[in-house]
This record gives structure tokens, C-alpha cells and sequence, in this order.
């Protein structure tokens, strides 16, 4: 066995910076030194507003106390997301957490769905959702962990100010030891022999040196590409999104419990209700829409006066070659971007963070080790990629040049066998270990977006119809049942001691 780490170094401050010592420090306790630098003249990304259910396993791991998060980062609980005008202008659909059906069964839920509905006996597919219920009705509750229960589905993520995430956790960090450091880095240290990363220099002439490096130092990398060349891949050619507009405005009654994503001429706007604002943006793409024409429709489709002047970003979608090189691991936008349509920024920080763990390394950082954390996050982010290239593909949009774009571009062929395995016999399959979005996701979407299988297995049409559409009935009547027993929004949030008392 070689030598353990001592030290590890993180660079930057921003969610990902914050989450990455929050765990560390809690992980490694009294083993490693932890500490953070970054500088408040650069400042963070912090637009970061929506998230994924997985989160909640990210604030049990760091020991977070859920209702004082929830107020420090007035956030709110997310079910689901609404997606309007995308399959075409006027459809609306729901994304919503948890499973369609009861759960996990060996019968395909959407098999039965399909047969049935074919044969008029069965109702709208958000009927058999408790999330999408729950997010119809603008209600919320505790997830039960009895599978037999109508709520075991009922999962829930947070919507939160990003910038507020990143600040509680610097104060849960702090307190429990992490050193945080200001200074700017004008230079990355590399050992001459074999180019691992000995220290950063700061713009003061201090040196801080450290036996791991994580590189949290947003679309930058100064760590991961500016020092050691990691490459970058575009994605672009498959979402070529690349600017956003971004813009709180006064919050609207009542509190929405899902992101509300509207597709636009060039792109599409996200709308997400935090306890003291609403956070909306325009997410679009340059080569169709000037930065003007994205600020004017987006404060033109605003709930409630503005409350900033809209803030513009740039990115390019894709990722870096190589996650982890050496002694230094990319975490959050360093590693890459994927565009914020399904929320799975955040998540990819806390999935990194997750592998980083199961992959610590000691001294002699072992090439294996990294290969393996590198393929299976690689494999990870492309399948996200996948499903968030779906949306913008699987559409009957032809009024604008960028659906026109979108509908023809030629698609990855990981993502076109999905496709047409569930346009063909309504096959859903989840891809492995690695893979973030369910079957129910992608049904929920693929049907969403208007692709409609020609018909079940046909294994399905040997079923006793009525028998299986009673269950069906049985399933609607029950969460229908459960849905209006959950109480509001709001109530919930103040009744939980998750309110942060303005407004
Ligand atoms: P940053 O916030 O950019 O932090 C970088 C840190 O590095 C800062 O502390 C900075 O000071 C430091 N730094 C940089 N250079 C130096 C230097 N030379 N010296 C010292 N320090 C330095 N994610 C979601 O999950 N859900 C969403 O809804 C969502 N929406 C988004 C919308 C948009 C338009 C964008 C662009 C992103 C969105 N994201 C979303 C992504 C999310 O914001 C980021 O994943 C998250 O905030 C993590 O950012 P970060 O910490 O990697 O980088």
C-alpha cells in the first residue's frame, strides 16, 4: 500500500467547490487536511437553481438539517418539470420524479399502458404519476418508504438560489475545520518529471501545495485544461444552445412545486419559483437569436416585475476529455457542461463527488483507479447527453430555423436505438449502473415529445384487457386519493419550519 493523501486542495468556490469539501471534510475527517481557495473578485457561476431527487442523498451524506437548508437557501421542493410548446406549440407535458405504475414489477408499465390505451381503456398517462398529480395540483408530502404505499413514489429535489447553496455551505464547512483561502491563482506549479500538480501560486507570491487538487474552478478549468491540457469535446453539433439570459423577478402566488420550461424561438426559457423570487432565463442559441431579441422575449414573459438587470453567460456544451488527470479531478462546469434543461449540473457535481469517493486514491495514483472513475463518469455524463438531445430532436417544431435545425441534425446512435426501440414496440430499457434517467423518465419524454410507439409488445394482447384495466382505474383512484390528502405547497414549506420568514 503506498502512502496515503495528506492534503487536498480545492480550487475554486462555487457550488462545486462547496460541496466537494463539504464531503471530503466529512469523509476524510481528521485523515487529510481540507482547505479552498478561491477569490471573491471572480466570483461564481450561481444560476444554478434547479435539481435532481438524488440531491437529498448528497445534504444526508454531508449532515445537513434539511429544514434550516431549505430556509438558508429559500428553497423549494421540485416533483416534476412542465414542459410547454416543445413537441409542438400549445402540447404541454410533464417529467415528473419517481415511476409511472406501481413501481418496480416484472410486467413493463407502459406495455400495459400502451395495449390498453389503444383499446380506449385507459386514461392520460400523468393519471398513473403521483409526482405529476402532485405537480398538477400544485401539492406536496413526504416520500414513504413502503414500496406497497402511493406515495413511495412521491420524490421530491429542491429548487434553490444557487449562491445561497454555496455560501451555507462555506459556514457548515468552516465550522467544521475547511480552511478557506482568498486569493486569485496566477500559476499552476507542475512537477517537472511527470507534470502532477505541486501547487498554485497566488497573485500575493504564496505558493499552496497539496497532495490532491480538485479543480473547481468553473468554465475556466484553470487547473484540469489550463495546466494540463485535458482537451475539451464539443457537443454543440447536437445542442447548440450556447448563451443564456438570466433574471429574478418578483415572486407570483401560488408556489409552483416544478420547473416550469416553455421552448422559445431559439431556445427556451426556464421559470422556477424559490421562496423570495422567481429565477427565470432564456436559454438560446447565438447563431439565431441576438443577446437584445433573447432579453426582450425574456422580460417580456416574465410572472412579476423584474428585480435585476438580466445577466448574460456564454457556454459551450460538451465536456473535458479527461475528468481526471494526474493528481488533480475536475468537478462541476471545469469537467464540462451539459445545458440546464433536466437540471443535471448540480447532480453530475455530487455524482463526481460520489465516484471520487469509491475511487480515492493514495500516493501512487493508480492508473486504473483514474481510468475507471473517467470511464464510468464519461459513460454517465453521454447518457444524459442523450436524453437531454432528445428533447430538442423528438419535436414537430418547423416554425423557426433552429427547430428546423434540430429536428434534422443526425442524432448519436446510442440515442436513435432508444428511439426507435420505443417507436417501434414501446421498449424502454435503462442502460446500466451508470445511467441517471429511468425508464420513466424516458417514457414520460419520448411520449411527451409526441413519439408514439406503433403498438406494444404483443405479448401485451394476450393480457385479460378488462382484468389489467381495472388495475389501472384502481391505480388512478388511488393516487387521486393520496394527491388530495397532501396539503399546498407553502403550507407545507411553513409547516415544516422551511420557511425563511420573508414574504
Ligand atoms: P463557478 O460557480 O464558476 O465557481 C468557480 C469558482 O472558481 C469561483 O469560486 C471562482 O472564484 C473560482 N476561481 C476561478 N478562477 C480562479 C482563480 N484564478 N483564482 C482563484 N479562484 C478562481 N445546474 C443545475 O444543477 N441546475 C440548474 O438549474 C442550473 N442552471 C444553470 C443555468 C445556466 C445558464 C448555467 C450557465 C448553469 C446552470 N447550472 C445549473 C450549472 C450550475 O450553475 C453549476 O454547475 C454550479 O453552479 C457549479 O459551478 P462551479 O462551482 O463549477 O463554477
Amino acid at each position: 500500500m503506498s502512502e496515503p493523501i495528506r492534503s487536498i486542495l480545492i480550487v475554486g468556490g462555487g457550488t462545486a467547490g462547496w460541496m466537494a469539501a463539504a464531503a471530503l471534510q466529512r469523509t476524510l475527517g481528521p485523515h487529510a487536511r481540507v482547505s479552498l481557495v478561491e477569490s471573491e473578485d471572480i466570483g461564481i457561476v450561481g444560476v444554478g437553481e434547479a435539481t435532481v431527487p438524488p440531491i437529498r442523498d448528497f445534504n444526508a451524506l454531508i449532515g445537513l438539517d434539511e429544514a434550516e437548508f431549505m430556509r438558508e437557501t429559500k428553497a423549494t421542493l421540485k416533483v416534476a418539470i412542465v414542459f410547454q410548446d416543445w413537441g409542438r406549440i400549445g402540447a404541454r407535458y410533464i417529467h415528473p420524479f419517481g415511476t409511472f405504475g406501481r413501481g418496480p414489477t416484472l410486467a413493463d408499465f407502459q406495455q400495459t399502458y400502451f395495449a390498453l390505451k389503444a383499446r380506449g381503456l385507459a386514461g392520460d398517462l400523468d393519471d398513473y404519476s403521483v409526482c405529476a398529480r402532485a405537480a398538477d395540483a400544485g401539492k406536496v408530502g413526504e416520500r414513504d418508504p413502503d414500496p406497497r404505499s402511493p406515495r413511495n413514489s412521491l420524490f421530491t429535489a429542491y429548487h434553490f438560489d444557487a449562491g445561497l447553496y454555496a455560501r451555507y455551505l462555506r459556514k457548515v464547512c468552516e465550522g467544521r475545520g475547511v480552511e478557506r483561502i482568498e486569493g486569485k491563482i496566477v500559476d499552476v506549479v507542475q512537477r517537472p518529471e511527470d507534470g502532477f500538480v505541486d501547487g498554485v501560486k497566488l497573485e500575493d507570491g504564496r505558493i499552496l501545495k497539496a497532495d490532491l487538487f480538485i479543480d473547481c474552478t468553473g468554465f475556466r478549468g484553470l487547473l484540469i485544461e489550463g495546466a494540463l491540457k485535458a482537451g475539451y469535446e464539443d457537443w454543440s453539433h447536437w445542442l447548440p444552445v450556447d448563451r443564456a439570459m438570466a433574471v429574478p423577478c418578483a415572486s407570483v402566488k401560488p408556489l409552483t412545486p416544478w420547473t416550469l420550461s416553455t421552448a422559445r424561438e431559439a431556445g427556451w426559457q426556464w421559470r422556477i419559483a424559490l421562496q423570495h423570487r422567481t429565477g427565470n432565463g432564456y436559454v438560446y442559441c447565438s447563431d439565431h437569436l441576438s443577446d437584445e431579441a433573447a432579453r426582450e422575449t425574456l422580460l417580456a414573459n416574465l410572472d412579476g416585475e423584474p428585480l435585476a438587470e438580466p445577466r448574460a453567460l456564454r457556454f459551450v456544451t460538451g465536456r473535458r476529455k479527461t475528468y481526471w488527470d494526474r493528481n488533480v479531478v475536475s468537478l462541476g462546469l471545469s469537467s464540462g457542461f451539459i445545458e440546464p434543461l433536466e437540471s443535471t449540473s448540480i447532480h453530475l457535481v455530487q455524482s463526481g463527488i460520489f465516484r471520487l469517493l469509491q475511487h480515492f486514491p493514495d500516493m501512487d495514483f493508480s492508473r486504473v483507479n483514474i481510468e475507471g472513475f473517467n470511464r464510468r463518469l464519461g459513460r454517465e455524463v453521454e447518457l444524459i447527453r442523450d436524453f437531454v438531445i432528445l428533447h430538442y430532436h423528438a419535436t414537430q417544431r418547423d416554425d423557426s430555423p433552429f427547430w428546423r435545425q434540430v429536428k434534422a441534425m443526425p442524432i448519436p446512435d446510442s440515442l436513435s436505438e432508444r428511439v426507435e426501440a420505443f417507436r417501434d414496440r414501446a421498449l424502454l430499457y435503462q442502460v446500466g449502473a451508470d445511467e441517471y434517467f429511468s425508464q420513466g423518465s424516458w417514457l414520460a419524454v419520448m411520449y411527451g415529445q409526441g413519439i408514439v410507439p406503433r403498438g406494444p409488445n404483443p405479448l401485451y394482447a394476450y393480457q385479460n384487457a378488462h382484468k389489467a384495466a381495472a388495475g389501472l382505474r384502481q391505480l388512478s383512484d388511488a393516487l387521486a386519493r393520496t394527491v388530495d390528502g397532501l396539503p399546498e405547497h407553502e403550507a407545507f414549506l411553513r409547516a415544516n419550519n422551511m420557511w425563511s420568514g420573508e414574504t
